[in-house]
């Protein structure tokens, strides 16, 4: 499949003239505490079959130089990150502000909790949706969400069918700045081969903690989907249509890990629940995280 690192064309228009850009906003990167100067990316590529252990058929680790924070892609065009996605940045920037810095104002003023109305939930989450489109660009071999969906995106920013966003509350370390990209290809038997059809995305800024979802998968609804409590999340996408805040209970490194992959626990590939989808095909699984 044809991808913009082929061609030099825009991820969203199709456009041509792309510029190299920081994928955090500088104004956001500020929030974060610098953790290391080189990032280590890891994408291992796994087969489940009808029978038998998930077998890794491929692994590739990539040490990249460099502060995690201010990490650059060449995939947007100028007249994109100068327009639509700009004016995305501004109307959701007092928002994030607040949760990036966990809500302290209204906390230390009386106890209250900084409040998202639906209309801000549905801000964020096209903000989170816009960040994964890109940030799933760090590695062209595991990029999910198909071309039709992000040029529909550009032309309206309205969320595509079957996504989901959770928001919660990081208090970490090892996840500042950086993301945890995990995608796969379901197929089912006879199909050609696997194009990523499915992934997720959990990044942290300040306390802040997103977790997106998507799928093409016909039949896999992921509105059913109920977190554990464990897992503190508030879903913000869809909206329950009524006001939500950031939950309360903190999301340390490990669950930061572990919410990283609900949704393949949820489709029963996680290792050993693999044959509960004996007609399915996983194919890739990527991370990106600090050097250890
Ligand atoms: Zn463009």
């Amino acid at each position: 499949m044809a991808n913009s690192k082929e061609t030099g064309r825009c991820i969203f228009c199709g456009g041509n003239g792309l510029t190299k850009e920081h994928i955090w906003p500088d104004w956001l990167a500020a929030y974060a505490p610098k953790i290391g100067d080189s990032s280590k990316h890891t994408a291992n590529f796994m087969k489940f079959d009808q029978e038998g252990p998930p077998q890794e058929v491929d692994r590739r680790v990539n040490v990249k130089q460099g502060d995690p924070r201010s990490k650059k892609l060449r995939c947007v065009c100028r007249n994109c990150n100068g327009g639509w996605m700009s004016r995305l940045q501004s109307l959701v920037k007092p928002v994030l502000l607040d949760l990036v810095l966990g809500n302290s104002l209204g906390e230390s003023a009386a106890g209250v909790r900084r409040v998202l109305t639906p209309e801000e939930q549905h801000l964020l989450s096209k903000w989170a949706v816009m960040f994964t489109m890109v940030a799933e660009h760090l590695d062209y071999k595991t990029i999910a969400v198909p071309t039709e969906q992000r040029r529909a995106f550009a032309e309206t920013q309205c969320i595509p069918e079957n996504w989901r966003v959770w928001i919660g509350r990081y208090q970490g370390w090892r996840w500042h700045g950086n993301l945890i990209h995990r995608a796969a290809a379901v197929t089912q038997p006879g199909d050609a081969a696997a194009r990523m059809n499915l992934q997720t995305s959990a990044f942290a800024v300040g306390k802040l903690f997103l977790l997106t979802w998507n799928t093409t998968v016909s039949g896999l609804d992921l509105i059913d989907f109920i977190p554990p409590r464990k897992a503190a999340l508030e879903a913000i996408w869809p909206s329950g249509g009524a006001p939500c805040s950031q939950p309360t209970r903190i999301i340390f490194d490990f669950r930061f890990e572990r919410n990283a992959s609900l949704f393949f626990e949820y489709l029963g590939l996680d290792v050993p629940l693999a044959t509960q989808l004996p007609h399915q095909q996983f194919a890739s699984s990527a991370v990106v995280r600090p050097r250890d």
